[in-house]
């Protein structure tokens, strides 16, 4: 929790210099045109400057998209057909409830 802090505290004073002609809230800004890669070639060059140089901003940018490139690999799985109603039915109390897991309401199946 101590480290969290002093992260945040090196943010904070990171975010008042200017690196490479960018600064850090700017670089934060850019982050997600960045991942999708929809920078323009001089921000672009600008942005990986300053990722570059900067010790909180370049460890935040390889975090993120490994953070993405992780998820990009994960399968996407297809969701049971009745999933949203079978937590419904299992965590409703209501009588009766189970007659309905056979042939699911129409409002319950999308
Ligand atoms: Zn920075």
């Amino acid at each position: 929790m101590r480290d969290y802090f002093l992260v945040i505290k090196g943010r904070q004073a990171m975010n008042n210099e200017a690196k490479n002609g960018m600064e850090c809230n700017e670089f934060e800004a850019l982050l997600a045109d960045a991942l999708d890669d929809a920078l323009a070639a001089d921000a672009r060059t600008a942005f990986d400057e300053h990722g570059k140089s900067c010790e909180v901003c370049g460890p935040l940018f390889a975090e993120t998209w490994e953070g993405m490139v992780r998820v990009q690999g994960l399968a996407e799985l297809e969701p049971p057909k009745n999933l949203v109603y079978n937590i419904l039915a299992a965590t409703s109390r209501k009588a009766g409830i189970t007659t309905y897991l056979m042939d699911p309401p129409r409002s319950c199946v999308s």
